[in-house]
């Protein structure tokens, strides 16, 4: 049933024959009634896991009100969830979006823009290889995936790629047309890689001597993913532009672009989109930030992050692999490309994790997972690599 219905879709990604029909916490269904414990949650989207009680309560809420008044008038959940992130993040203004990649579009549309106003036209922005931006045309350049480049020539011109967590090459690459640096302050798809302390604030010190702008691309580890609530405060450094995305709605979508004062320039008629900043999302987005900007949220995102750490790096030792991360976002790097292999045998035992490299697994769970869940997962984790 389920493979013919799917010779519907354009095959762009390989899925098992099974089809999710439920989840709730940290565990999926699907139609066969087999449970699933899930460390991928819709692709470190369900930061409170699936169907959270609060993201029903909004929608229903929200949905008896207004679902969508177009973009062209005013709605309260917007304009309440704007100020809460503009403070929370300290910046300035904020947009909304629907996915990760389009909050990055405004962020380079905004970064473009405020080079041609005071920066002679310069355009270009300075990424990092293997980061992941998003799918449109834009965020392809600005990513570095191996073999994007030859996808869908021509590639959009405006970014060139130097080496993540070096600073220096960063500094090379700075030319009379660079306007911006962009970064994830940890590589998510890239296998979960996370740069020497020190690296975001070497960037915004070169944004500063250069007069560039800070773009940081929060969109994975935004919204308590790293144990605060912006990755970017642990190291101290404000950014000119933040993107945000996947946790914020928590399973709807939602994203937003937050700018700095200085880097707000965009007017009317710059932008726009038939679905930002709808009170339905918006409605559900002040609900989960509700829940996460708690502190005592983040501490036990912190606390259960540094278990599930230790315990991978346990199990690291015993199968020659390493383990890093921070927070809730965390990869065990194999000493053989055999990611793929120990995927299908979790999946196979109930198991959702993510093979974000031929040699790396990635862990994403819900930020409320439980220890005991933690160790439901390092058993079978542990039986998948024990049978290689
Ligand atoms: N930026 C980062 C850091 C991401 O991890 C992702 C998604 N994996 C995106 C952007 C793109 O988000 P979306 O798929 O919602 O467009």
């Amino acid at each position: 049933m389920t493979s013919s219905l799917s010779s519907y879709l354009m095959p762009v990604t390989a899925r098992p024959d099974a089809v999710m029909v439920r989840g709730d916490g940290s565990y999926l269904w699907d139609d066969r009634g087999r449970r699933y414990l899930d460390f991928v949650q819709g692709w470190a989207v369900n930061a409170l896991g699936h169907c959270p009680v609060e993201v029903r309560r909004a929608l229903n809420s929200q949905a008896a009100q207004l679902l969508t008044p177009s973009p062209a008038y005013h709605n309260r959940p917007q304009l309440e969830l704007a100020q809460r992130l503009v403070r929370a993040s300290g910046l300035h203004q904020a947009h909304f979006a629907c996915t990760g990649a389009e909050a990055n579009e405004v962020a380079v549309k905004i970064a473009r823009k405020w080079g041609r106003l005071h920066k002679r036209g310069a355009f270009e922005i300075v990424t990092t290889q293997a980061a992941f931006h998003g799918r449109t045309l834009a965020m392809m350049a600005a990513s570095g995936k191996p073999g994007w480049d030859e996808l869908f020539p021509p590639g959009m011109p405006g970014f060139r790629r130097v080496p993540y967590g070096d600073s220096a090459a960063m500094r090379a690459a700075i030319a009379p047309d660079t306007v911006a640096l962009m970064v994830e302050p940890i590589q998510g798809e890239g296998g979960v890689v996370v740069p020497q302390r020190g690296y975001l604030s070497d960037l915004r010190a070169l944004a500063d001597e250069h007069d560039l702008l800070l773009i940081l691309d929060e969109v994975q580890t935004g919204l308590g993913r790293t144990g605060s609530l912006f990755a970017f405060e642990q190291e101290g450094v404000r950014p000119d532009i933040v993107s945000l995305g996947k946790g914020l709605g928590s399973g709807v979508p939602i994203s937003a672009v937050l700018a700095a004062e200085h880097a707000c320039c965009l007017e009317l008629g710059d932008q726009g989109g038939t679905y930002n900043g709808n009170p339905l999302t918006a409605a559900v987005a002040a609900s989960v930030l509700d829940a996460i900007a708690r502190p005592e949220f983040l501490a036990q995102v912190v606390e259960r992050g540094n278990y599930l750490g230790r315990e991978l790096a346990r199990l690291g030792d015993r199968f020659a692999g390493r383990a890093r991360g921070r927070g809730l976002l965390w990869a065990l790097e194999l000493s053989q490309p055999c990611a793929e292999i120990v995927r299908q045998s979790c999946f196979e035992q109930g198991l959702l994790v993510n093979a974000a490299r031929p040699h790396i697994l990635r862990f994403m769970p819900a930020l409320r997972v439980s220890n005991a869940e933690i160790d439901e997962m390092l058993s079978v984790l542990e039986r998948a690599l024990s049978s290689l």
